[in-house]
This record gives C-alpha cells, sequence and structure tokens, in this order.
C-alpha cells in the first residue's frame, strides 16, 4: 500500500519541524505542578504582557469579530509608514513577522535558486528555505554571531536570499550598523537582504539601527520587524516587513488574504505608539539582564553577551540541565537545534522570576 507520506516532495520530508518552548501548562500537566508558580523563560516574551493600550483596544473591537479583517490593514499600514516615514506602499504586514519571512522565500526562492544564512541564526530561516524547494547555505559564524566576509563569501549565483537576525536569535549577538552597510554595498543586487529586527527596540539608543536609512538606498533590502516581543503581543501573531514599494508588491501576491486578524491589527495599531510601555519594557530588560548575567558570574557560569532579551548561557550537559529545571518549575529553552548543545538559552523576565531561574540553577548544579 502507498504510504502517502512518500508522495510529499523529498525537501518537504527533509525538513526538521520548529521546536517551540514548552507551554507552561503542558509542565503543568506532565509534572503534577501549580501552573501559577511555574516560570516561562522560554520564548522572549515580554514579562510585563501586552501594551494596556492594545489592551483597550481589543477590548473595544470585540464586536467586530463577526467580520473579516480590513485585508489591506489600512490602519496598521499608515500608523507605520507614519512612524517609520515611509510610504505605506513599503509596509507588508504578516501574521507575526514568521509570516514575512516565509512570503519573502515563496517570493523569491524557487528549487533553482539557494539563501544564505548563518550558523546558529534563527531557526526560521532554512525552514522558510526548505518549504519552498531552496537549497539552505549555512555560513560558519563567528564568536557566535554572524560573519557577514563568511555570509558573502557563500553566496553563490543561485542565490536570491541572505537572512540576518540582529539582534540574532538565539544568541543575542549584534552587528555595528557600519559593518551592515558595508555588507549591503557589497551584496550583489539580485540578491535580497533580509534584515529580521525582531528585538530592536531592546537596543539603546546610540545602537538602534539605520535600517530604515538603508531602505531608500538598497531595493534589495526586505527589513522585518515584530509586535511579539517588546509589544507583548506574542498571542496575537502581528509583524511586518519594509521594503521599496516594487518589493512590497511581490511579497502581496503570495500573502494570505486576511493574514492579520481583525484583533491583532487594532491591538498592534495601539500598541505602535505606545512609547511609555516601549521605555518600560527596555528599562525592566536593562535591569533584568544585569540581575541575570550578576548571577551567572556567582555561579561561575558562561554566557554570550546579549543585545537582546535574552542570554545564551553555556552549562555542559545543557539538555540534562534543561529536565532538572523543568523538575524546579522553572521553563527554559536547550538550544542543541541551533548547534549549541552546551547552551540553554533563558529569556530575561521579572525580577522574581529571574530570581527563581537562578535559585532552580543553583539547586540544580547541586542536585
Ligand atoms: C521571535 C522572533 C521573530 C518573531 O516571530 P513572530 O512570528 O513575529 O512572532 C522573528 N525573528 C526572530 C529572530 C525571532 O527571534
Amino acid at each position: 500500500m502507498t504510504n502517502v507520506c512518500d508522495l510529499a516532495p523529498d525537501y518537504i520530508r527533509a525538513i526538521a519541524p520548529y521546536q517551540p518552548g514548552k507551554p507552561i501548562d503542558e509542565l503543568a500537566r506532565e509534572l503534577g505542578l501549580d501552573a501559577s508558580r511555574i516560570v516561562k523563560l522560554a520564548s522572549n516574551e515580554n514579562p510585563l504582557g501586552a501594551s494596556p493600550k492594545a489592551l483597550i483596544a481589543i477590548d473595544a473591537a470585540m464586536d467586530t469579530i463577526a467580520r473579516y479583517p480590513d485585508g489591506s490593514g489600512f490602519d496598521l499600514k499608515a500608523a507605520l509608514a507614519d512612524k517609520f516615514n515611509v510610504d505605506a506602499a513599503q509596509v507588508v504586514l504578516g501574521n507575526g513577522s514568521n509570516d514575512v519571512l516565509e512570503m519573502a522565500a515563496r517570493a523569491f526562492l524557487s528549487s533553482a535558486t539557494s539563501a544564505v544564512f548563518s550558523e546558529h541564526a534563527f531557526a526560521v530561516y532554512p525552514l522558510a528555505t526548505l518549504a519552498v524547494g531552496a537549497t539552505g547555505i549555512t555560513a560558519p559564524a563567528k564568536d557566535y554571531g554572524h560573519d557577514l566576509a563568511a555570509m558573502l563569501a557563500a553566496i553563490r549565483a543561485d542565490t536570491r536570499m541572505v537572512f540576518i537576525a540582529n539582534p540574532n536569535n538565539p544568541t543575542g549577538t549584534l552587528l555595528s550598523n557600519a559593518d551592515m552597510l558595508a555588507f549591503l554595498e557589497q551584496v550583489p543586487s539580485q540578491v535580497i537582504v533580509v534584515l529580521d529586527e525582531a528585538y530592536g527596540e531592546y537596543l539603546p539608543q546610540e545602537l538602534q539601527s539605520d535600517a530604515l536609512i538603508w531602505l531608500a538606498r538598497f531595493p534589495n533590502l526586505i527589513v522585518t520587524r515584530t509586535f511579539s516581543k517588546a509589544y507583548g503581543l506574542a498571542g496575537l501573531r502581528v509583524g511586518y516587513a519594509l521594503a521599496s514599494a516594487a518589493v512590497a508588491d511581490m511579497l502581496n501576491r503570495v500573502r494570505q488574504p486576511f493574514n492579520v486578524n481583525s484583533l491583532a491589527l487594532v491591538a498592534a495599531t495601539a500598541a505602535l505608539n505606545d512609547d511609555e510601555f516601549i521605555a518600560r519594557s527596555y528599562a525592566l530588560n536593562q535591569l533584568g539582564m544585569r540581575q541575570l548575567t550578576q548571577g551567572l558570574h556567582l555561579l561561575n557560569i558562561d554566557y554570550i553577551p546579549s543585545y537582546a532579551n535574552f542570554l545564551a548561557i553555556r552549562i555542559g550537559n545543557a539538555t540534562a540541565m534543561y529536565r532538572r529545571l523543568l523538575e524546579h518549575g522553572v521553563i527554559v529553552r536547550p538550544i542543541g537545534n541551533y548547534g549549541m548543545p552546551e547552551y540553554l538559552r533563558v529569556s530575561i523576565g521579572l525580577a522574581a522570576e529571574n530570581n527563581q531561574f537562578l535559585q532552580a540553577l543553583e539547586d540544580a548544579i547541586k542536585d
């Protein structure tokens, strides 16, 4: 009898599924723990929750959900265009920025092409590449971060896309604006550069990205950002790309007609200008980062210096430590699937959560 799964293309069957962070309720069920006492520091979510402005907007929009959302996302695109001083035609909305990463792959890659990404970079880049039958090329990392020279060298005649996360997940490393600009100047014009800035809001003022300035100069640049991290809207799924109007038009051709839901649209529009919430989230992250790094120093545990809202810490047998932390009610993320079997990635939480993690880590080391 035919196994229908054998009929899926080879390139689909070769895909290793994305491994998400373990949900709190799942761990509570598995270990019979009280969900309220479990700390999840596994998915780089905002420990403050969502922007309060977003919550108010969602309440007010509840009675509209029987209707389809605005498929053009007019209001959110207008708000983004206004904030970033681009034309609304340069904005593409996604069901999370994951969606726009996939749209980019679908619009520009095919089985005859390849895409370059870095070792230890975000797992969605190979997934989006392989799902359209394109070839993924992994460039070696340098000090766990992107090595732009190695990425340039990895570009082949059939390469049409390069993915870069800045800061990078799961390592938290950052490329400078000068290095990124030099890279854009050297990348062949037929190669689209997807610059993923999911954690940009966590950068201090002096390190903020110049990507919006580059958009005017590089028609092959796609910048992606998200409401999932600093804006605290991960569960709603909304992100966006900024690109030239012509490239944005290509992405929109492969976009699902109603890819961003009504509540996500109003929440993101309200959250976008909630500067107070972003400032509070940034400040909390700075404090939490200091708390965690100081705690790790005391425990003699190494970590990769991070520019984002998480930290990759070096632990030896990370899988075993991950399990031990689960037993202590703390969910972090093992990143062996990122080629880092000795590391755990821990998201910065509230002070009490960071403390619970450090305490659990200390206990687990002694176990
Ligand atoms: C979390 C993350 C995203 C955002 O995913 P969404 O689909 O917007 O929730 C994108 N890129 C990187 C590198 C991330 O870590």
